[in-house]
């Protein structure tokens, strides 16, 4: 496994074979399951993995947690070689922001809602350096997890939009037993937070059982996602979502792809979850 640190090292290495097909899987690293499982995804599908590790500065608000955001570069280099990974991108900050950057990818509609709303300068952030490791590594294929549903729907549209030559993959979202979905940010979590979290889950469940049970009033679908996570003393809700599965909008009415998504504090350290129902 090659670890690389500047752009140049890993055009070295893509293109020593031209004709092999790589898959890609970027990460922010403290890697865990559901990372490995986008990379084994990747290992199946392609010839070749690669995975960048950057905890991209740009799409961070100046009162979020980047100067906190785990980091375990050893132990993440240990799991990526008994993955099977071939190429490990770990550029710091200057090799992607050199002096005097000053463009930006920006995908409109679809970034406006639901996290978007919440974190204003977040997306903006992810499409550019999404971008740039899309043309730095030049995968023939791309894997992102269905963890972050709002994430996959914007780099969709980003692809589509400016005719990028790659397949974009989604994965399903890894969880612990007791449902929890698996996050670097779930280290943050106290031992009684860890407790109650499993809410998001239990909600989001709750919500498709509605569903397919027969509910088609949306509002009441988020009512009883609510009602279960105001139930949890220590979990703060930001937003409750019944949207429609491509275009992000809320639904009056239950109809088509619905996604459920929640995004809930506890503290500091902010978790989010979605299932997607299908009718
Ligand atoms: P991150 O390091 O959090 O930026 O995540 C890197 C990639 O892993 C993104 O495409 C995430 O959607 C994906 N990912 C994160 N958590 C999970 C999970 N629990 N299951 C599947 N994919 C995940």
């Amino acid at each position: 496994m090659i670890v690389a640190h500047t752009v140049a090292e890993v055009r070295n290495v893509r293109w020593e074979d031209p004709l092999l097909s790589w898959g890609l899987v970027p990460t922010m690293g403290f890697l865990h399951e559901g990372h490995i499982s986008l990379v084994n995804q990747a290992r199946e599908g392609n010839e070749r993995v690669a995975v960048s590790i950057f905890v991209n500065p740009t799409q961070f608000a100046v009162d979020e947690d980047l100067s906190t955001y785990p980091r375990s570069l050893k132990r993440d280099l240990a799991l990526l070689e008994e993955a099977g990974c071939d190429l490990v991108f770990v550029p710091a900050d200057g090799e992607m922001y050199p002096d005097g950057f000053q463009t930006a990818v920006s995908v409109t509609d679809i970034t406006q809602q639901l996290e978007g709303a919440s974190r204003p300068t977040h997306f903006g952030g992810v499409t550019t350096v999404v971008t740039k490791l899309f043309n730095i590594v030049q995968p023939t294929r791309a894997y992102f997890g269905q963890k972050d549903a709002q994430q996959t729907i914007v780099l969709k549209q980003m692809v589509r939009d400016l005719n990028l030559n790659l397949e974009l993959i989604v994965c399903p979202t890894k969880r612990d037993a007791d449902g929890v979905a698996m996050s670097s940010r779930n280290a943050y979590l106290t031992a009684e937070q860890r407790q109650q979290a499993p809410v998001l889950y239990k909600a989001l469940s709750a919500g498709k059982a509605a569903i397919q049970a027969g509910e088609q009033s949306a509002e009441a679908v988020r009512q009883r996602m609510r009602g279960l996570i105001e139930g949890q003393p220590l979990a703060k809700i930001d937003y409750v979502s019944v949207a429609n599965g491509r275009s992000l909008e809320e639904l009056e009415l239950i109809e088509g792809e619905v996604l459920l998504s929640t995004a809930v504090f506890f503290g500091n350290t902010r978790l989010i979850d979605n299932v997607l129902v299908s009718l």
